[in-house]
């Protein structure tokens, strides 16, 4: 760990979004600087804690968000409460980070937000205070982000039944059915806080990407020419040797400890007990919801196959026609017991430590950019099911341009999944499925080349901690 005088006399503070898939690369991020000799303050919501006491090198300071009902709002309309609720108490607490600090005789350098919070452009201009924004999801999807003023002059947006298979050819290969929307009945609610990101971001001092160069060169190239402030990517944040806290085991990649449920570990013996590549490990993230019909799709798919699978059947993941959590998952008849010994079913997994367990031979996930990258650095195969936003468009990378991985096109239905399964897990007897494993290796090695001494991501880390130095502290002139 390098932790010299200088920069410990130099804070920062960062601002993570409180939902699971922001949790976890801001704490990994939070992590790298502090080995790099920063100071780390972390001020979040009371909704969505991560627990401090995983993290005792950080100071942690907790504003009331006043968000008390939850789960009765929708994603986009809880992201938009959140930066409204979060102003005043976050613009309080960081004023007396500031002060704090300045009596510690400490400088606050800069403050870390997640792109997807926005508000806090202004905080930090009535503070003077620099900021530069985290975007915790691809390089890919936001290109799709930045351009939906065109998208919707182009007739693409809102989108037509009719055109969901054509390409859009201003950013090929992704179709229409594959830009990343959310299902709203408030669509300009929801362009509205596109643009709210995109200005957000575009006004900051720099942007961290948690992805690698070999991965994303081209949107990156063409997002560096549009915005006119650094660019610092440098994932996968996940596989630093500091990114993992104090108190979590680790395998050959770290445990995540800015887990806000319980990861249940008795999977990894049971993975013990699996030849390697054998099993089918299934997961949709924290937040994707289900319905009942699919979910019996994928169970009796799961069945089908006989092949051994770990899923991860979260609380509260199906949904009734209302989009009311169903309080059991509807488990088809006979389905426990028929799988009995080959299905291992967990409410929550050590997502990391499995992917990077020998027994897993493909990863059927929602293509949320932290499970995307987390297979990508283990060289696990996908089958994609995304559900919304950026996933859309993480699929069809994962399918299309680096092609790793398989893609439901429509509905789940159970021949497809076994098919799927079986191109995938059985991949040494089927050119397909060899030529994906291949390739998910080689995009590992690319992967683990960058963030190595010398490697692009590497480079980009010493090019941000440079950057965040040069934040000398204003001299006061008399
Ligand atoms: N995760 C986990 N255990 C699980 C499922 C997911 O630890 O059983 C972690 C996963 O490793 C990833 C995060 O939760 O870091 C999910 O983030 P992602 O961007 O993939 O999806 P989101 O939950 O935001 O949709």
């Amino acid at each position: 760990m390098e932790n010299n005088q200088s920069k410990g006399l130099m804070r920062l503070v960062l601002l993570p979004l409180p939902f699971q898939g922001h949790i976890n690369p801001m704490l990994q991020l939070a992590s790298i600087l502090y080995s790099k000799g920063f100071s780390i303050t972390i001020i979040h919501t009371a909704f969505n804690s991560p627990n401090p006491l995983n993290y005792p090198h950080f100071t942690f300071c907790s504003i009331q968000d006043g968000i008390t009902h939850s789960s009765s709002l929708d994603i986009l309309n809880l992201i938009i409460l959140l930066n409204v609720r979060c102003v005043t108490p976050f613009r309080d607490m960081l004023a007396k980070v500031i002060s704090d600090a300045r009596d510690h005789k400490e400088h606050v350098a800069c403050l870390i937000t997640d792109a997807l919070f926005y508000f806090t452009q202004g905080v930090s201009n009535t503070l003077e205070l620099r900021r530069i924004v985290l975007r915790t999801s691809g390089v890919s999807s936001f290109v799709p982000f930045l351009l939906f003023p065109l998208l919707i002059e182009k007739g693409y947006v809102p989108l037509q039944d009719s055109q969901l298979e054509e390409v859009v050819t201003e950013i090929p290969p992704l179709k229409v059915k594959d830009l990343p929307l959310i299902a709203t009945n408030e669509p300009e609610k929801f362009y509205k806080t596109l643009s709210n990101l995109v200005e957000g971001t575009k006004a900051s001092c720099g942007v961290i990407w948690n992805t690698f160069e070999d991965l994303e060169s081209s949107p990156l190239s063409y997002l560096c020419q549009e915005f006119q402030i650094p660019f610092f990517p440098i994932g996968p944040f996940h596989k630093y040797p500091s990114s993992s806290s104090s108190s979590s085991s680790s395998s050959s990649s770290s445990s995540s400890s800015s887990s806000l449920l319980a990861e249940d570990q008795s999977c990894i013996s049971w993975l013990d007990k699996h030849k390697p590549n054998s099993v089918i490990y299934v997961s949709f993230g924290s937040l994707a919801a289900i319905t009942a019909i699919q979910f019996l799709e994928i169970a009796r798919g799961l069945a089908s196959s006989m092949q051994p699978f770990l899923w991860v059947v979260r609380e509260g993941m199906v949904v009734d026609e209302n989009k009311e959590c169903l309080e059991y998952p509807p488990w088809p008849s006979g389905f426990i017991e028929n799988v009995e010994g080959r299905g291992c079913i967990v409410k929550w997994a050590p997502q990391q430590q499995v992917l990077a367990h020998k027994a897993v031979g493909a990863f059927w996930t929602h293509c949320g950019w932290n499970s995307t990258m987390e297979s990508i650095c283990e060289g696990v195969p996908m089958i994609c099911m995304p559900f919304f936003t950026d996933q859309k468009v993480n699929a069809r990378y994962v399918s299309c341009v680096w092609k790793i991985g398989v893609q439901f096109e429509g509905e789940v239905k159970r021949g497809e999944v076994v098919n799927m399964i079986r191109v995938l897990i059985d991949g040494n007897n089927n050119k397909k499925g060899l030529e994906i494993r291949e390739r998910a290796l080689d995009l590992k090695e690319k992967a683990r080349v960058s963030w190595n001494h010398g490697g692009s991501s590497y480079t980009h880390l010493d090019a941000l901690v440079n950057y965040i130095l040069s934040f000398q502290p204003k001299r006061t002139v008399l």
